[in-house]
């Protein structure tokens, strides 16, 4: 279709072709200087005390899982309505992904169910931020202080964010960061661990290059040298100086980035928040700033003669791409598989699923696409809006 509006366009211009080239010339192609760079600039970003950049979101928090010590047998608290990384990292480790409901209403995982799941073998929660909206972090600290468990924060959609006041990368002990391709900031790949924890980071960052002591990455540079220690069995999660050029390039644009999300958001939220078949996301303000990763609209089904599915069919019919976000995890044949978990285990993340659909929401769109994108939905609802019939009593 000529004039299909995608459901996202990453955002690449001059600046990261010419980081790239320069990396391209420079003779270092992996992990080195410019990732070295990057980190440092993305830790002031934030206002951490360590970031360390690995090849994904998922990598970053199996780092997170190792640097807790995570054991076989143990559990970790994941919110059913995610992606399937933030559960599956768990069983690397041999240990339980227990998965927890949504808030009432909500996207993000309910402190309350988290509350419930917990067991003697319960060692950390994993918060999800869903679309950039920041999880209610104070009750969650509150229960893992009680009962002795990490956090470790899945922030894959979360980059800007802030959770009253404070930018999400420094809410808890450990957090990961994704610049997959359809993320706020993207390097195609790539992810970041952040941490204020020296131990921490100093594990992690022996961790990502095969449990090698020092500096491993300088062994092949000029001030390097060939004598290495390895001090454990450690992973190859490693990231390239190539995909740190563009990540330099896009934090640099980070903040201008959000702010255009940001307008697309309002623009949706104000032309479309007047309809009665529609629920808008939950906005945040100025303490809790949401990263408007996605811009996730529910349909009141009751309210409209046809399902999520048949209004996302005819939506692609009017050339507006949209997605998903997410699938439960226990809806999933892996999930109920290994786990046995049901439909019906939990409502509210399945009331959700059930009615979410992701609109376009990336700094490319124009403001002429947006247009077109809240017409679309407009004109769809007009369309199979239910007629009550008025009856006379
Ligand atoms: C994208 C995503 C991840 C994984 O990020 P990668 O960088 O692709 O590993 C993890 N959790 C959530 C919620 C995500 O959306």
């Amino acid at each position: 279709m000529k004039d299909f509006i995608p459901f996202h366009r990453p955002s690449i211009g001059e600046e990261e072709k010419n980081e790239v080239l320069k990396v391209l010339s420079s003779g270092w192609l992996t992990t080195g200087p410019v990732c070295q760079r990057l980190e440092r600039e993305f830790a002031a970003y934030v206002g951490c005390k360590h970031a360390l950049a690995v090849n994904s979101a998922t990598s970053a928090l199996q780092l997170a899982l190792d640097a807790i010590a995570l054991q076989p047998g143990e559990e970790v608290l994941v919110p059913t309505y995610t992606f399937t990384a933030s559960g599956e990292v768990v069983t690397y480790f041999g240990a339980r992904p227990v998965l927890c409901d949504s808030v009432p209403g909500g996207f993000n995982i309910d402190p309350e169910d988290v509350r419930r799941k917990i067991t003697d073998r319960t060692r950390a929660i994993m918060p999800v931020h869903i679309a950039g909206e920041a999880c209610k972090l104070e009750p969650l600290h509150r229960i893992a202080k009680e009962h002795g468990l990490h956090v470790i924060e899945d922030a894959a959609h979360a980059l800007p964010a802030s959770y009253r006041g404070r930018r999400i990368g420094t809410t808890s002990e450990l957090t990961a960061f994704s610049f997959y391709a359809t993320k706020t900031i993207t390097t195609g790949e790539g992810g970041m661990l952040t941490t204020d924890d020296d131990a921490y980071a100093e594990r992690a960052s022996i961790m990502r290059l095969h449990g090698i002591s020092g500096d491993a990455w300088k062994r092949y540079a000029k001030e390097g040298s060939w004598y290495y220690e390895v001090v454990d069995a450690g992973y190859k999660l490693n990231f390239p100086d190539l995909l740190a050029a563009l990540g330099v390039a896009q934090l640099a644009k980070c903040d201008r980035l959000w702010r255009r999300r940001l307008e697309i958001a309002n623009a949706y939220k104000e032309r479309l928040g007047g309809i009665e078949e529609l629920e808008m996301p939950s906005g945040c303000d100025d303490f809790n700033q949401h990263s408007w990763h996605l811009f996730i609209l529910r349909i009141r089904s009751e309210l409209l003669e046809i399902d999520r599915n048949e209004f996302i069919r005819e939506l692609k019919q009017l050339g507006v791409g949209t997605s998903v976000h997410f699938i439960p995890l226990h809806l999933h044949p892996f999930y109920r598989k290994r786990y046995g978990y049901r439909t019906g285990d939990f409502p509210n993340a399945e009331n959700a699923y059930s009615r979410c659909i992701s609109l376009p929401i990336f700094p490319e769109l124009t403001d002429s696409e947006v247009d077109r994108v809240i017409e679309a939905v407009e004109k769809i609802v007009c369309a199979h809006r239910k007629r009550v019939l008025a009856l006379a009593s």
